[in-house]
C-alpha cells in the first residue's frame, strides 16, 4: 500500500489532491488545521468511491506538532512509510508592506516555510532509505512575479521554490523527485474574497481553474510516470503569466 500525506488535505486544493490520489488507489492521509467538519466531508467522499484515506489534525507552522503527529503515525505503520508528500497548506494575509504587521508576516511564512521544512525533514529518511519518494510542493503565481500586497506570501512561496530545486539535487540519487506547482487564481475558499469578474479579464483562459486541474497535475507528478521530473516549477494559470 502507498501512502500519501496531503498537508492542508481537508478543503480547496487539497482536497480535490486527496480524492484524486485516492483514485489512484493511494492511501491518503489528510492533514488540516482547525476544521474538522471540512476533514470529515473530504474523507467521507473518499470512502464513498471505495478509496482509503485517515484524518491527521496538526499545526504545519509548528514543528512539535508536526513531529508529534508524524512520530505517532510512525509508530501505529511501523512497516510502512509515506511515500509521497505533498506541502499544500497556506493561508494568505495581504496587507501593503508599510502596514504589515509581524504577525502577518510571521504566520505566512510560518505555515509555508516551516510546515514544509519539517515535514519534509522528517519523511525524507523514510524515503531515502526505500530509494522512493515523490515530494510537491505547493507555491505560486505569487512567488515567481511577485504580487503588490503580499511581500509575505510572494517571500515564503519564492522560498519554496528555491528549496525545491536544492533538494531535487540533493535526494535524485536515491531515485526521490521533488518539484514545485505554482498554480495561478483558483477557485477556493481562499480567493473567495477576491473581486472574480474583474481578475478574469486578466486571464487569457478567462476563468479561474478549478482545484481538481491542479490535482490532476499533482497525481501525474505523485506518479511513478513522472520519474526523470525534478527540481521543476510548473505553473497552472490559464496563461496569467509564464
Ligand atoms: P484553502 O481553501 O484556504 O485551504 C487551506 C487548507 O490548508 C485547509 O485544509 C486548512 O485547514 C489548511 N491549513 C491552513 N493552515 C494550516 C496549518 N497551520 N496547519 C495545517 N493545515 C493548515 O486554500 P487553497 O486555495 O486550497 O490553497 C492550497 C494551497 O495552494 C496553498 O498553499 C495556497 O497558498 C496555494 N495556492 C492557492 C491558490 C488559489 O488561487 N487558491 C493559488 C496559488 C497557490 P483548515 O480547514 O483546518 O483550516
Amino acid at each position: 500500500m502507498k501512502y500519501a500525506l496531503i498537508t492542508g488535505g481537508s478543503r480547496g486544493i487539497g482536497r480535490a489532491i486527496s480524492l484524486r490520489l485516492a483514485e489512484e488507489g493511494i492511501a491518503v492521509i489528510i492533514n488540516y488545521l482547525s476544521n474538522k467538519e471540512a476533514a470529515e466531508e473530504t474523507l467521507k467522499l473518499i470512502k464513498a468511491k471505495g478509496g482509503q484515506g485517515e484524518l491527521l489534525p496538526f499545526d504545519i507552522s509548528n514543528a512539535d506538532s508536526i513531529c508529534q503527529a508524524l512520530d505517532e503515525w510512525n509508530n501505529r505503520h511501523q512497516e510502512e512509510y509515506i511515500s509521497i508528500l505533498v506541502n499544500n497548506a497556506g493561508i494568505r494575509s495581504d496587507n501593503l508592506m508599510i502596514f504589515m504587521e509581524d504577525q502577518q508576516w510571521n504566520s505566512v511564512l510560518g505555515t509555508t516555510l516551516t510546515g514544509f521544512f519539517y515535514t519534509t525533514r522528517h519523511l525524507l529518511k523514510n524515503m531515502i532509505v526505500n530509494r522512493y519518494g515523490r515530494i510537491i510542493n505547493m507555491t505560486s503565481l505569487s512567488g515567481i512575479k511577485g504580487l503588490p500586497g503580499q511581500t509575505n506570501y510572494s517571500a515564503a512561496k519564492a522560498a519554496l521554490i528555491g528549496a525545491t530545486k536544492a533538494l531535487a539535487q540533493e535526494v535524485a540519487p536515491r531515485k526521490i523527485t521533488v518539484n514545485a506547482i505554482a498554480p495561478g487564481f483558483i477557485d477556493t475558499d481562499m480567493t473567495k474574497d477576491l473581486d472574480e469578474t474583474t481578475l478574469k479579464k486578466l486571464i487569457p483562459a478567462g476563468r479561474f481553474g478549478k482545484p481538481e486541474e491542479v490535482a490532476e497535475l499533482v497525481a501525474f507528478l505523485a506518479s511513478e510516470k513522472s520519474s526523470y521530473i525534478t527540481g521543476e516549477v510548473i505553473s497552472i494559470n490559464g496563461g496569467l503569466y509564464t
